[in-house]
C-alpha cells in the first residue's frame, strides 16, 4: 500500500499486498472449504518418556487449497477466528478426531499393553466462550462411544491468563466429566505459577522453547533448573508433563531425567496421516 501523509513516503511493498490479498481470498474461502471437505488432520504420536511406547496423538488441522496446496494452521486459524468460523471448525476437528481414536481402538483389538491410544485436540479461546462447547463434546464423545477419559483438550496458557470464573465453567464441567485439560505453550504467557492451583487443567505442555534450551548436552544449568523447578511443581499439583518440539535423542534424554512424563517431536515423527500413528504404535507395542 502507498501512502504520502506529510513528508512520509511509504515504498509500496508488493508482497504485503499479495499476502493481503490472499488473507482476504483465503477468509472469504473458508466457509465453503469445510463444506467441500477441503480440511483434513494429522495426527502426532505422544511418547511415554519412561518407555518410549507410543500413548495417543494430538490432531493437528491441515487445509488442502485448490490453489494454495497444503496450508498449515497458522495460515488460516487465526483467520477462521476471527470471522468465528472457527467454532463449526473446531466441532469438526473435535468429531473426525475422536472418530479416528476410535478406530484406532478397534484396529488395537484387545492386545493392548499400554491402554488405548488417547487424542489430544486443540481448542481455541473462540470455542471456549461459545455456549456450545460442553453440549457439542458431550454429543461427539456419545455418538462415537468414546469415554471421556481418552480425550485431551489443549487450551493455550495465554487464553486462560485472568480467566474468569464464567471462562472456566465450562472447562470444569469436562474435567468434572473426565475430559483431560492440558495448558498448551506453557511457560510462555508468564502466568502466576500459583494460579494453576485455580485452573481445572491435569496437563503441562511445557513450550517448544524449554526443549531448544536443551539442545546442548549438558545444557545450561539455569535453564536445566528452570525445567526442573517446573516439573516439580507440576508433578507436586498433580500435573503431568508433556514436551513439545523433541528433535534429537539427547533433548529427550534430558527431559525424561529432569522428569518429563511423555513427549511430542520430530525426533519421534512428524505429525502424519493416521494409518501411520496406528503402525508407530503397533510396532510398539508388539516389540
Ligand atoms: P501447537 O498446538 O503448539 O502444536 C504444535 C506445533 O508444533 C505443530 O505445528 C507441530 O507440527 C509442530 N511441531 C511438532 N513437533 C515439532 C518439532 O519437533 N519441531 C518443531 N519445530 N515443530 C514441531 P502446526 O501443525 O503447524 O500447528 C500450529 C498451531 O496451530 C498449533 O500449535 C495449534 O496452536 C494450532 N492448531 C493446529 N490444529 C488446530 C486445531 O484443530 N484447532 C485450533 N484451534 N488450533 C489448531
Ligand atoms: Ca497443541
Ligand atoms: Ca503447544
Ligand atoms: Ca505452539
Amino acid at each position: 500500500a502507498k501512502s504520502a501523509g506529510g513528508n512520509r513516503f511509504e515504498l509500496a511493498d508488493p508482497e504485503a499486498d499479495a499476502r493481503a490479498i490472499t488473507r482476504h481470498g483465503l477468509t472469504t474461502a473458508l466457509p465453503t472449504a469445510l463444506e467441500r471437505g477441503e480440511f483434513f488432520i494429522e495426527y502426532q504420536p505422544l511418547v511415554h518418556l519412561g518407555d518410549g511406547s507410543v500413548r495417543g496423538a494430538e490432531a493437528l488441522v491441515r487445509w488442502l487449497h485448490p490453489q494454495h496446496g497444503v496450508l498449515g494452521p497458522d495460515r488460516f486459524i487465526p483467520l477462521a477466528e476471527h470471522t468465528g468460523l472457527i467454532v463449526p471448525l473446531g466441532r469438526w476437528v473435535l468429531e473426525q478426531s475422536v472418530r479416528q481414536a476410535r478406530e484406532w481402538r478397534e484396529l488395537q483389538g484387545g492386545a493392548e499393553a499400554v491402554g488405548p491410544l488417547r487424542i489430544n485436540v486443540n481448542l481455541s479461546p473462540c470455542q471456549l466462550t461459545h455456549p456450545g462447547l460442553v453440549q457439542d463434546t458431550v454429543d461427539i464423545l456419545e455418538r462415537t462411544g468414546i469415554e471421556p477419559d481418552a480425550l485431551c483438550l489443549e487450551v493455550t496458557e495465554s487464553a486462560l491468563i485472568g480467566a474468569d470464573d464464567d471462562l472456566l465453567k465450562p472447562l470444569r464441567r469436562l474435567a468434572e466429566m473426565g475430559v483431560d485439560i492440558a495448558l498448551d505453550d506453557f511457560g510462555t504467557g508468564y502466568s502466576n505459577l500459583a494460579n494453576l492451583r485455580r485452573l481445572p487443567v491435569s496437563i503441562l505442555k511445557l513450550d517448544r522453547s524449554f526443549t531448544q534450551s536443551m539442545q546442548q548436552f549438558p545444557a545450561d544449568p539455569v535453564d536445566l533448573k528452570i525445567v526442573e523447578g517446573i516439573v516439580s511443581l507440576a508433578h507436586s499439583l498433580d500435573l503431568a508433563v508433556t514436551v513439545e518440539g523433541v528433535e534429537t535423542g539427547a533433548q529427550a534424554e534430558q527431559l525424561r531425567i529432569l522428569g518429563c512424563d511423555t513427549a511430542q517431536g520430530w525426533y519421534y515423527a512428524r505429525p502424519g496421516p493416521p494409518e501411520r500413528l496406528h503402525e508407530l504404535a503397533l510396532v510398539d507395542a508388539t516389540g
